[in-house]
């Protein structure tokens, strides 16, 4: 048994009782998921530590959602379910699984903040970053990383939190929730245009806040390498300048090449370089307190080798060896936009944040 400490996996069966049906975010996700964290909670019990998930207190929930949503959510579910918003469907069980998602990501921080994990994945459904403050969205239920990041302020007292979005759509749930607060930075690099059409590098907050929204819309097709710059370029010296108490990051794999919704063209490689990137970034600034929460990704081969490439870079594995296990390959490449139109995004990123 090695001393270091543990890297925490937050998975339930009860993921699997959201039922959406013919849905791309349904309940095979889960199931893939929690076999992919029995595997490596067996295998590999000195690095990974299992976590059960409980559901999350109304209070907290609420310090970021609308009581009546809350309340108008838990009727419509238990009264059957069905389609709750243009393109999220819930069924009797769903209102508790969405609070067992809310849930879960806070006992990773919990795990994370009493040093008994190093970092902690929770491998939760429904996603939460679309949800806004009065209403589901985009398959959404609960905002799980703003409530996790409101309890991080609110409970342990920080006063300033990151939330790296790197699913391919952008978070704007998240982006709402805290556009006038100076406490949260939010980074989110997703394909623009895409669903939810918010997302535009001038969106960078309001107020107190302005200047700690930071989005990078990006073309379809472009790639890790574009990704690696703009956490290199972007996200590294925001974050030297922000200096983070800790950080969530809204882990979709949409972005993958694989995936039927999003185009990004990333690698399960890709996501396993960007995890180790954030792990440099967390040690330097707050001694690794990460958490990560699963967004989207709808190709199971995809989201299963990707998932599995960012814990085992979580763990300690270089991203390198951590990316073996992807089965789905390097993807079909050779396709790069222009250089001149990224530049000019990086650029006015840049400018924007005066870097
Ligand atoms: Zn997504």
């Amino acid at each position: 048994m090695s001393s270091k400490k543990p890297t925490a996996i937050i998975t339930s069966a009860r993921y699997q009782d959201h039922q959406t049906g013919r849905h791309p975010e349904n309940r095979s996700r889960a199931v893939a998921l929690h076999e992919l964290a029995g595997k490596l909670l067996t295998e590999e019990a000195d690095r990974f530590s299992g976590l059960d998930p409980v559901e999350v207190d109304l209070a907290r929930l609420e310090a970021v959602h609308a009581p009546r949503y809350v309340a108008a959510l838990e009727r419509f579910c238990r009264a059957g379910g069905g389609k709750i918003d243009l393109n999220t469907t819930v069924s009797p069980a769903s209102y508790d699984v969405a609070l067992l998602a809310a849930g879960g990501l806070l006992q990773g921080v919990d795990a994370v903040m009493a040093g008994e994990a190093a970092n902690a994945f929770a491998l939760v459904r429904p996603p939460g970053h679309h949800a806004v403050a009065n209403s589901s969205e985009g398959f959404c239920l609960f905002n799980n990383v703003a409530v996790a990041a409101k309890y991080l302020l609110d409970h342990y007292g920080l006063d300033r939190v990151l939330i790296v979005d790197w699913d391919v759509h952008h978070g704007n749930g998240t982006q709402d929730m805290f556009y006038d607060d100076p406490r949260v930075l939010f980074f989110s690099s997703h394909q623009y245009p895409l669903y939810p059409g918010s997302g535009r590098l001038a969106e960078t907050g309001e107020g107190k806040g302005r200047g700690y929204n930071w989005n990078l819309p990006l073309p379809a097709g472009c790639g890790d390498d574009v990704l690696f710059r703009a956490f290199d370029m972007l996200l590294e010296p925001a974050v030297e300048r922000f200096r983070p108490q800790f950080v969530l990051v809204s882990a979709g794999y949409d972005g993958h090449w694989r995936d039927p919704l999003g185009g990004l063209n990333l690698t399960a490689a890709g996501y396993a370089s960007l995890t180790g990137r954030l792990k440099e970034l967390t040690a330097t600034y707050c001694q690794g307190k990460m958490a990560l929460t699963l967004e989207g990704g709808y190709d199971l081969t995809a989201l299963t080798g990707s998932v599995e490439a960012t814990l085992r870079v979580l763990a300690g594995d270089t991203p390198q060896a951590a990316s073996r296990a992807d089965e789905a390959g390097p993807g079909p490449g050779g396709y790069s936009p222009e250089v001149s139109l990224l530049q000019d995004i990086f650029h006015e990123a840049r400018q924007l944040h005066k870097l």
